[in-house]
């Protein structure tokens, strides 16, 4: 359980106009696992969601998200996963992230889907739909985004070891760009793609700002000025959130998407563009800065990575 003493959130970060003229987007298509789960509206913020975040990329793409209720933990609002390609000793993209891409195209999992989608629609969660989102709510579309963005990359597998979810040094393509202020942590040179060890059990629970971990992604230091990017790097390690978001306790004065706890009220509902450029980092719509996984082949998909978001509630 988190608890954390927060200000309300009432300002809305200037829009980025994602909509291009050529309307290239990614389609995401939703399958709910028991339809009778989900109310109309949630549907709606789910559709909204995809919309938003599909609208991003200068590709045409579909890509199928299961959704389910299966959620019913205490302050958990959400998660998301992406079916993952085990590829040992290196950068991998995970299903969602690889067809989007055309890396591989149709059914590369064959189930049907390439990721999931959980809620947690129990009464212990106060959501706001829509644009009914009262001050002391939670916004259901804005957290849905956030889940969607987990979807396509926005994840790390670095465990709170330093070790890989997946083991064998087999590592999202995301943690790539996963540093410390000093630099990356994984080192890019070694045949086995260690980790700095010693570093990252410093920078992992750094705390807020250069003392954790740090995005080297150049498109969105550009974004951000030329600024340094932090990453959610909470002094006690948090699975499922450490990592893989922007810092709240270094952007206290912004509203993220992709910061891993969630204010009460209506929050972003679109990404900032720090957030497209880690997209662009991780080699959606642009030339890419990074290798190309190494792997041609994405049928062993048995695992999946799993990213939590968290309520945020006044202590
Ligand atoms: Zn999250």
């Amino acid at each position: 359980m988190i608890k954390k003493i927060i200000s309300p959130y009432v300002v809305l970060l200037p829009l980025l106009a994602p909509f291009s003229s050529l309307s290239a987007a990614v389609t995401f298509n939703f399958i709910y696992e028991d339809p009778s789960d989900f109310s109309a509206e949630s549907v709606a913020d789910i559709e909204a969601a995809g919309a938003t975040l599909g609208s991003y990329f200068n590709e045409t793409a579909t890509v199928n998200i299961k959704v389910d209720a299966n959620i019913t933990g205490g302050l958990t609002l959400a998660g998301a996963s992406s079916l993952y390609n085990n590829s040992n000793n290196s950068f991998n993209r995970g299903a969602v992230g690889a067809k989007i891409i055309h890396e591989i195209d149709g059914d590369i999992t064959g189930l049907g889907y390439e990721g999931t989608l959980s809620v947690n629609l129990t009464s212990s969660i106060n959501w706001g739909f829509g644009s009914s989102v009262g001050a002391n709510q939670s916004d259901f579309q804005s957290t849905m985004l956030h889940e969607l963005s987990h979807t396509v990359g926005f994840s790390s597998t670095i465990g709170e070891d330093g070790s890989s979810f997946f083991g064998s040094n087999s590592w999202y393509i995301f943690d790539y760009f996963v540093g410390d202020s000093t630099g990356v942590l994984i080192d890019r040179d070694s045949n086995d793609l260690d980790i700095h060890q010693d570093r990252w059990d410093a920078a992992s629970v750094g705390g807020a700002g250069e003392d954790g971990l740090v995005w080297y992604g150049e498109n969105a230091i550009a974004a951000n000025g030329g600024e340094a990017v932090y990453l959610y790097s909470p002094a006690n390690w948090s699975d499922g959130s450490s990592g893989s978001h922007l810092d709240d306790a270094y952007y206290t004065d912004e509203n993220y998407v992709l910061e891993a706890l969630a204010g009460r009220g209506m929050t972003a509902r679109t990404l900032s563009a720090i957030e497209v450029g880690m997209l662009k980092d991780l080699g959606f719509d642009t030339v890419s800065v990074i290798p190309e996984p190494s792997t041609t082949s994405v049928l062993a998909l048995s695992v999946f990575a799993f990213m939590l978001r968290r309520k945020r509630v006044n202590s």
